[in-house]
């Protein structure tokens, strides 16, 4: 465990931070404006918040060309945990990092749900973008049946218990995002009372030397809740879906 080699940095919450998750949305030329409109928005912005979008894996060549020199960043919402070789359909750390991705999303609930991953999969995808030089974005989140059953914090520790296995190291260089499964794309958002009481668990959760790395809230985060969500004391900033997709909004959230 401790002989495995990072490069990628590790992460702290000095700044809010706000990632797009696109899913599988887009087209060069619908893409071509999302992305023009954030970068226009972006210069005339307050600049408080670090920005980055996660696109479907054939826009991230677009994605790099048209953000390139702007301080946006990209990434993917996915990737493999193997390094190389016969894994049909699945793309490595290594080749995403050809296309200057900062950010891989791991374990989002949509993957968990409808790709069977494991939460060791999850762990392992964290780990590989990690030692290629790519921060993974590890999702964590109840569905409603669990929360109603009051086991929100049994399920969330289920998640965390193998990427802190994996040691401390790994776990500085992880954002977290708390997704309650219920939240996301539904319209309902977490109070932020409810987030905060995740999210202050999670980070009880972390080792010391991992205690300040970001954890960002996504489920149904709009221009109109990002504020108070974000002002809670451990929410850092959010993994925005739906609201992504529109540029105003997007930066509605960022300047939240
Ligand atoms: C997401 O998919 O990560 C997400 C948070 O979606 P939405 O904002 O649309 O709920």
């Amino acid at each position: 465990m401790t002989d495995v080699q990072y490069k990628s940095g590790p992460v702290t919450r000095s700044k809010t931070l706000v990632i797009g998750n696109w899913k599988m949305n887009g087209s060069l030329e619908s893409n071509r404006t999302l992305l023009d409109g954030i970068v226009a928005g972006v210069a005339g912005g307050d600049g408080k918040a670090t920005m980055a979008v996660c696109a479907p894996f054939p826009y991230l060549a677009q994605v790099a060309d048209v953000l390139a020199g702007t301080s946006i960043s990209w990434g993917a919402q996915d990737v493999s945990a193997h390094d190389k070789g016969a894994y049909t359909g699945e793309v490595s750390a290594s080749m995403l990092l050809e296309f200057n991705c900062s950010w891989a999303i791991v374990g989002h609930s949509e993957r968990r749900a409808m790709h069977g991953e494991t939460v060791e999969l999850v762990a392992d995808k964290a780990q590989a973008a990690a030692k290629a030089g790519i921060t993974p974005v590890f999702c964590v989140g109840e569905s409603l049946a669990e929360r109603e059953a009051g086991q929100v914090q049994t399920v969330i520790a289920a998640q965390l218990a193998p990427l802190l296995a994996k040691g401390d190291e790994l776990v500085a260089r992880t954002v977290i995002a708390y997704e309650p499964v219920w939240a996301i794309g539904t319209g309902k958002t977490a109070s932020p009372e409810q987030a905060q009481e995740v999210h202050a668990f999670i980070r009880a959760q972390l080792p010391t030397t991992a205690k300040e790395v970001p954890l960002l809230y996504g489920g149904s985060v709009k221009p109109d809740n990002a504020a108070t969500l974000f002002a809670m004391d451990d929410i850092d900033g959010g993994l925005i879906g739906g609201a992504a997709l529109v540029a105003k909004d997007f930066l509605a959230i960022a300047t939240a």
